[in-house]
């Protein structure tokens, strides 16, 4: 029940005030409140009082898939990861394992953990159906257990990558659909994901998995429905709005593996727009940003239009996605988590357009931010201390030139799930109650950005953690 709640002395734009929320709504922001007018009463203490923050691209199944498996991501050595992988194993073939003898692996990084092949994955695992994601999420590796398991003599011929003498590595590319239907999809519980997103300050999501399907929505939706799953959810994936969630703009792919045709990409666009709906188009390399922008523009660009990631942007285009409008939504935390990697295989021509922050703000482009979780961690503080220092887990350096100041990065959190990179939300009369208390003030936690200054998190008035 979210019933009256009084927050004394919150720090709110800079100034201590008391606010009342009431109804899943902010009633009131100013002083003098006297403790009786609510039910419950919160002692900030000169904490500050933000809107809750929105994270504008995640993969909600994934990430609660990937809290069911093993990851590999603390994992820094090759050993390490072999010992993560092999324990895993162990416990899955001497006890009911939760997928069903499946072991799910993610996070495997080929830079931090070594090159991974059939024969080193089947001497970790043995008899173990084991699929190890690549850490992009477009690539598994399956042992050859889980081949046999799954059928892989039936798969798609384009998924399955072969070796010169024709037979399967074990590599599946981009072949999840399949997969997803020869493992079968298994409810996962998105309680602990929801958990997770509370205890960093976040009330919102956009969820931007392409293709949700029926079966997917489904579980978001049960989810909603259960309580599991407290924050709001935008969907990009669905062709018609679905009752509970936000609609925002189609995804559609731009993919380089898959071929780059910007005519008929633009008329894909023309016909989502048609249907009074933006796109938002996933398109990481230089080849792949510059096909959406071109078939953008020659769709005609409709107020709401985004681009997911653009992690490789020319600096010519600057202009053409001012003009248009268009938002890039961007993963600070990529420099930081995966830098290390982009440092060693990024072309180094692309290397001064790599994850740009500051040179877009200064050309007029809209940003906002989003972690790809499970990609990166869900901290969206973590995120905005890179976006500050551009430094990798390593300590190297990319891209000083697009530093950022702390209090812009969060900035890209607090714009509208309708309107990324528009106008910031604000603790104010009729607001909604979504709203997320430090327990220091905000110059204090943007100095040394930290998720652990995440004191409590409110959903529509409802107090959400602790
Ligand atoms: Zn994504």
């Amino acid at each position: 029940m979210s019933g009256r709640t009084l927050i004394r002395d919150a720090e709110v734009d800079g100034s201590l005030v008391d606010v009342l929320l009431d109804g899943g709504r902010v009633a009131m922001v100013g002083t003098g409140r006297r403790p009786s007018a609510a039910d419950q009463v919160i002692d900030a203490a000169g904490g500050a009082l933000l809107p809750g923050l929105h994270d504008h691209h995640v993969h909600l199944l994934a990430m609660a898939a990937r809290l069911g498996g093993v990851d590999l991501d603390p994992c820094d050595t090759p050993a390490a990861a072999d010992a993560a992988i092999t324990a895993a194993a162990a416990v899955a073939s001497t006890a009911d394992a939760s997928e069903g003898g499946w072991v799910r692996v993610a996070g495997y990084d080929e830079h931090r953990h070594g090159p991974l092949d059939l024969e080193r994955l089947d001497r970790l695992c043995g008899p173990c159906a084991v699929r190890v994601q690549h850490r992009t999420g477009l690539s598994w590796l399956l042992s050859t257990f889980a081949q046999r398991e799954v059928g892989l003599d039936d798969a798609p011929p384009s998924i399955v990558e072969r070796d010169r003498t024709g037979g399967p590595t074990g590599w599946v590319h981009r072949g999840d659909d399949w997969l997803g239907e020869r493992i079968g999809h298994r409810d996962q519980s998105l309680a602990a994901v929801s958990r997770a997103l509370a205890a960093v300050g976040i009330t919102g999501v956009t969820d931007a998995t392409a293709e949700l399907g029926a079966g997917r929505l489904a579980q978001l939706e049960r989810a909603r429905g259960s309580g599991e799953l407290v924050q709001h959810v935008t969907l990009l994936g669905v062709d018609e709005p679905a009752a509970g969630f936000g609609s925002g703009p189609r995804k559609l792919l731009v993919d380089e593996q898959l071929g780059l045709d910007p005519d008929a990409l633009a008329g894909r666009i023309a016909a989502v727009h048609r249907t009074h709906r933006s796109v938002a188009l996933h398109a990481v390399t230089r080849a792949e940003n510059i096909t959406a922008v071109t078939a953008i523009l020659a769709a005609g660009p409709r107020p709401g239009d985004r681009i997911e990631h653009g992690a490789i942007m020319p600096f010519e285009l600057d202009a053409q996605l001012a003009a248009a409008g268009i938002t890039v939504i961007i993963q600070p935390a990529l420099v930081g988590e995966r830098g290390d990697h982009h440092l060693a295989v990024v072309d180094p021509d692309d290397l001064a357009l790599l994850h740009r922050q500051a040179s877009f703000l200064a050309a007029g482009v809209r940003l906002a931010a989003g972690s790809d979780a499970p990609v990166t961690s869900v901290d969206p503080w973590r995120a905005i201390a890179t976006a500050v220092s551009r430094r990798t887990r390593s300590g190297a350096s990319v891209g000083p030139a697009e530093r950022v100041d702390a209090r812009t990065a969060l900035g890209w959190y607090l714009t509208d799930p309708t309107d990324p990179g528009g106008a910031l939300r604000r603790v104010e009369p009729g607001a909604p109650a979504d709203l997320c208390l430090l327990d220091v003030p905000l110059g204090e936690m943007l100095a040394a950005p930290d998720a652990a200054h995440v004191h409590a998190t409110w959903i529509d008035g409802v107090m959400v953690r602790p």
